[in-house]
């Protein structure tokens, strides 16, 4: 049986860091992705390098996508920052990020929790991301760009240690606290399920790769070791990206960029379209 599927796959800019961001929309054009995430970080579209003419450039660029997203900027730019001056400005930062989604055309910006970087403070850490997200979801509500909050974890030293983190900081957020699920993170740290049972119906984006449960590896669906069975009841009533976070890198991959990305695609297909 064919499942009713409406998530639409896509694949992040951050797949081909290494080249410009137009080679990367090009490449994701030709290779038939219906969706494209932005990674709005040096050096493709960090808000602060993406002067409006680029934007304008960019989003014309970005037409032939059905849908659109944005990654928020990651290098340093913790929202949970004990440290005053760096969480203004990661906040800043965050804000600017929304404008630039906006201006994309892109629906969803994704962001990380925060880091968690000393546990005797985790309380203060938590308390300090759910008031910048909350400032940020509400500049998303504004310009009408879903913020999407994406499970870290121990993985990436993210202040959402446990499923049960996240869940306090999502709710925090009232009826604009929504999850970007990423299927490698929850793997890694083991809580998938627990993240589906407390936050399945706040999810409306995923990252979607794949690995063999030790590390992030950002392989195509179906390369690792990954079960995605629990994921497609929540894919099918998606109406939103699930998107390939799948890594090229010059020096290290041993396939091609149009191997990998018929793998995603092969995957994807195969795993929805498995009888069930
Ligand atoms: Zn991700």
């Amino acid at each position: 049986m064919l499942a009713a599927v409406a998530a639409v796959l896509g694949v992040s800019s951050s797949m081909l860091l290494e080249r410009p961001l137009e080679q990367a929309i090009t490449f994701a054009v030709e290779n038939e992705f219906r969706a494209f995430e932005v990674w709005a970080d040096h050096p493709h579209a960090h808000p602060d390098e993406t002067p409006p003419e680029m934007r304008r450039r960019i989003r014309t660029a970005l037409s032939p996508f059905d849908r659109i997203s944005v990654h928020g900027p990651l290098g340093n730019a913790s929202l949970a920052s004990i440290n005053p001056g760096i969480w203004r400005e990661s906040l800043r930062q965050h804000l600017a990020a929304t404008e630039l989604a906006h201006d994309l055309g892109a629906t969803v910006l994704v962001v990380h929790p925060g880091d968690l970087r000393d546990h005797r403070f985790k309380a203060e850490f938590l308390r300090l991301s759910c008031e910048a997200l909350g400032k940020v979801v509400e500049r998303g509500a504004e310009l009408g760009v879903t913020i999407a909050i994406e499970n870290c974890g121990p993985l990436h030293a993210g202040i959402d240690q446990t499923a049960a983190d996240l869940t306090t900081i999502v709710r925090s957020l009232g009826p604009h606290g929504k999850v970007c699920l990423d299927t490698g993170h929850a793997a890694v740290n083991k809580n998938a399920a627990e993240l589906i049972a407390s936050l399945g119906d706040a999810i409306v984006h995923f990252h979607v790769h794949d690995n063999h449960g030790a590390r992030d590896e950002h392989l195509p669906i179906g390369a690792g070791s990954i079960d995605f069975a629990p994921y497609v009841p929540i894919l099918e009533h998606l109406e939103g990206m699930a998107i390939a976070e799948i890594v090229w890198e010059q020096a290290r991959s041993t396939q091609s960029p149009e191997t990998l990305a018929r793998a995603a695609k092969d995957g994807w297909s195969k795993l929805l379209d498995k009888p069930r």
